[in-house]
């Protein structure tokens, strides 16, 4: 079986580093925000462009912090994409606040703007024939519309101009989920850049991902740093006994930082294999019929995290594929609306048509930097025999 993501490939590459820089920790002991983790902050935070970086303890604890810092609680609205991870809109719950959806660009799988605008019209006219809304934006006091959430699916940023012009229209700030997108530019600014405040993750299947959990909030802005380094520390104060605030303990372990440091070395060099892979996937695969590839729109690139295809006959596609050794994957089979934790914001079937129709047609290739061209022809192969057998 050919892997999905070949970690291994990549451990053969950094294990000198990894193994010395793991060592190191070791040895001086720290475990708890050593030496590393202000380091890895630094070297982060100057690949990015970024004024500040905070790292936590993973993506999810990225987001959320983002959003405690910003006040964000019980009477928010808090609008996002139905087609991520759970992660995304779980964290607005989970502070009190109430998700609103917005369905996506089919083109790009991110957020549409032009919908973002009727979904807030909708919620200030409480007039759901607008814009779907949920239960709770019609019953009892109104909410108000306080930021969005554009999602960097896939790898590639969301429509960041438009988003902004939506957002200073109606008052809403804006975080990025760029958990996917870690090394993707927009307008030749990394994504990460492109927002007051932007989440990451170092999951290991990440772009840029450690041996275990981690994640980093990016903003310009020193007070919303200085914020989030409070949060992650149990709200701490001057020290760690005076807590000016309620927070998390949301810390990027050192050893885990020390693998980061490891592997953002060659992270340049492996945005540029991972956007070689994407190209060998679009030369062998334009003239697949019914099979969509994806689009990168000219003014940004894609970090690649997943290089996601869609085909209305996905299951029988997939099956095919298994049985000629290619594994895939399905990001993501169910819609945030229709998730029965999403339940009580009363949404339906037929409520995001756009995100409903990729979640039953997209499936993901295999990828990462390691991807090799014999490999990419043995992949590519089995899919056309495999479009070939549903046409049949
Ligand atoms: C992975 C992911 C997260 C959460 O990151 P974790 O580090 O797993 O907590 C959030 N949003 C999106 C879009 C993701 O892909």
């Amino acid at each position: 079986m050919i892997p999905f993501i070949d970690l291994k490939a990549q451990y053969a590459r950094i294990e000198g580093d990894v193994r010395a820089r793991m060592d190191a920790v070791l040895a001086h002991g720290r475990f708890i925000m050593g030496p590393e983790v202000a380091e890895l902050e630094e070297g982060l935070a100057r690949f990015a462009g970024s004024g500040h970086c905070v790292t936590c303890s993973s993506g999810t604890d990225a987001l959320l912090m983002a959003l405690m810092a910003q006040g964000i609680g019980p009477g928010d609205a808090v609008f996002t994409s139905p087609f991520t991870f759970i992660a995304t809109a779980e964290v607005i719950t989970l502070l009190g606040a109430t998700p609103i959806f917005v369905d996506i660009d089919p083109a790009t799988f991110n957020l549409d703007p032009d919908r973002l605008d009727q979904a807030v019209a909708a919620l200030v006219g409480r007039d759901p024939s607008a814009h779907p809304l949920p239960s709770a934006a019609l019953d009892g006091a109104p909410l108000r519309p306080a930021m969005v959430i554009p999602v960097d699916l896939f790898g590639l940023p969301a429509d960041y101009d438009e988003i902004h012009a939506v957002a200073a229209k109606h008052g809403l700030a804006v975080l990025a989920d760029a958990a996917q997108s870690f090394g993707a530019e927009y307008g030749g600014r990394r994504a990460v850049t492109c927002a007051r405040a932007a989440a990451t993750s170092f999951f290991p299947a990440k772009p840029l991902g450690c041996f275990g959990d981690g994640g980093a909030v990016f903003t310009d802005d020193a007070t919303l740093a200085e914020t989030c380094r409070s949060l992650r520390v149990h709200g701490k104060g001057g020290h760690k006994y005076d807590n000016v605030r309620t927070g998390l303990n949301a810390r990027l372990d050192t050893l885990q930082a020390a693998v980061l440091l490891a592997k953002l070395a060659v992270f340049p060099d492996e945005l540029d294999e991972r956007r070689a892979v994407a190209d060998g996937y679009a030369e062998r695969l334009g003239d697949v019929p019914d099979l969509t590839l994806p689009t990168v729109p000219p003014d940004r690139t894609c970090a690649w995290a997943q290089y996601t295809v869609r085909h209305a006959a996905r299951e029988a596609i997939q099956a095919a594929l298994r049985e000629a050794g290619v594994p895939t994957a399905v990001y993501y089979p169910c819609p945030l609306h229709l998730q029965t934790a999403f339940a009580g914001l009363g949404y339906s079937a037929g409520d995001f048509p756009a995100a409903e129709a990729a979640s039953n047609e997209v499936f993901s290739l295999p990828m990462s930097p390691y991807v090799t061209p014999p490999t990419l022809d043995v992949i590519c192969d089995a899919l056309k025999d495999a479009v070939r057998g549903v046409g049949a």
